[in-house]
């Protein structure tokens, strides 16, 4: 049993009255943030050596008691303000060591900038049905309703609470301790190969294969976006007329990726619970690599690029598989499969397989959908280094027993997914 760390996300309801000292609290947040990047800035631009976490976190008593409203932000909020400017600028160290175009230094925040605001494990309170949290702002208690549904935290280990704001709403983000179940291997595996067209394409070790389609809110909802983009763009900028549109593009835009995050949270949620593997086996993506890849002509490039970018959340699928698998005492494994689309599963034969080309027909007799294909060979190089020999030769019996002329053949054009559909995916595996 070792212990995890989940988050729950609770929308909170502040009063006016509570909405003011949240305000003031980040204010005084978001101010001990610029200080700190300006003394960082300019130690940098003058070689002064030693302006860090450490130092900066030392100096706070110091500034505390020379303006006394510092004192209002519980201390270690303060300090965690100073440790996101540390983060913030280990990021862009990284990202610039690897010579990242996107790798940019930390900014000062503006006014209307509200600071996310964490509370490590204490400063806060959680009770039955509401949580509060300490400030000496004023008299005013910080203290909101915690919905019955999340009366489950009471009982597990909390580590830390953050109260931040998002599209002018508020939330807190609670972060607590489960403990997980041992893993156990069962000699039972999954392989799964990630897509655009088709977000699951998975394999069993019975032989038997589950295709999802992705769901593209983006598709329903782009065109919308774009049409009341170029309606604001005709307005003067932040008239009440631009501030109105954009308000409506904002809330285009919120949809379509909740609609995508739910989607995916309901179907790795399915693929985990409905399968009897502990073991799910992903090939290791790179998103990236597909999009860019020079090999596809320009017009499909830019396609898959946009594809890529709007589903662009194959990386957080995957972190939704790892959590929930975990959670269960199944294992998330990421395995390379490099060259798994080109490889024949049956003879071994690398083919050139475009990302348009849908469909792998090979000498040998083999026609199979490149995406099937794909995680038969990620299941075959999993097994084959990884599991006893008797599994990876039942998996080819099976597969041999399934996949004789039932193997569908979609045509090979490039598809995009199915319209603007909203039902729930229908996964059945086993
Ligand atoms: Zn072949």
């Amino acid at each position: 049993m070792t212990p995890m760390n989940l988050t729950q996300q609770i929308r909170i309801f502040p009063t006016l009255e509570q909405e003011e000292v949240l305000w003031k609290l980040s204010e005084k947040c978001r101010l001990i943030y610029n200080f700190a990047l300006a003394e960082r800035q300019h130690a940098y631009r003058y070689g002064i050596t030693g302006v860090n976490y450490r130092k900066q976190q030392n100096d706070l008593p110091a500034i505390k008691q020379r303006y006394p409203e510092y004192c209002w932000v519980y201390s270690k909020v303060l300090q965690y303000v100073l440790r996101a400017l540390a983060a913030d600028y280990a990021s862009f160290f990284a990202l610039n060591k690897h010579g990242r175009a996107n790798a940019r230094p930390p900014r000062f925040k503006g006014k209307n900038y509200f600071t996310t605001m964490i509370y490590n494990q204490s400063g806060f309170k959680l009770e039955q049905d509401s949580i509060s949290f300490s400030h000496k702002c004023n008299n005013i208690p910080l203290e909101f309703v915690i919905p019955e549904k999340f009366s489950f935290l009471n009982d597990t280990q909390i580590t830390q609470v953050a109260i931040f704001k998002k599209h002018a709403q508020y939330f807190i983000a609670i972060t607590y301790e489960v403990k997980e179940p041992a893993y156990v291997d069962n000699g039972r595996y999954q392989a799964i190969d990630l897509g655009i067209t088709n977000i699951v394409t998975a394999v069993n070790t019975s032989g038997k294969f589950l295709v999802v389609k992705n769901q593209r809110p983006d598709k329903y909802w782009n065109p919308k976006i774009a049409k009341i983009q170029a309606r604001r763009d005709h307005c003067k900028k932040y008239s009440q007329r631009w501030n109105y549109l954009n308000a409506i593009k904002r809330k285009y835009e919120r949809k379509r990726d909740h609609q995508l995050k739910d989607f995916q949270h309901k179907l790795s949620k399915k693929l985990v619970e409905n399968t009897r593997a502990n073991t799910i086996i992903v090939g290791d993506l790179n998103v990236k690599g597909m999009a860019q890849s020079r090999k596809v002509p320009t017009h499909i490039r830019k396609g898959l690029h946009r594809a890529t970018q709007n589903t662009g959340s194959l990386g957080r699928f995957v972190q939704f598989l790892t959590y929930k698998s975990n959670r269960v005492g199944k294992r998330l494994i990421e395995f390379d499969e490099r060259n798994s689309s080109r490889e024949c599963y049956m003879c071994g034969k690398l083919h050139e397989m475009p990302i348009w080309q849908r469909v792998m027909i090979c000498e040998c007799g083999n026609v199979i959908a490149r995406d099937k294909n794909s995680c038969v060979v990620i299941m075959k190089r999993y097994l084959s280094q990884n599991a006893k020999w008797t599994g990876y030769q039942d998996f080819l019996d099976n597969l041999r027993h399934t996949a004789n002329g039932k193997t569908k053949v979609p045509s090979p054009i490039i598809g995009h997914g199915s319209e603007d559909s909203q039902e729930a995916p229908s996964v059945r595996v086993e």
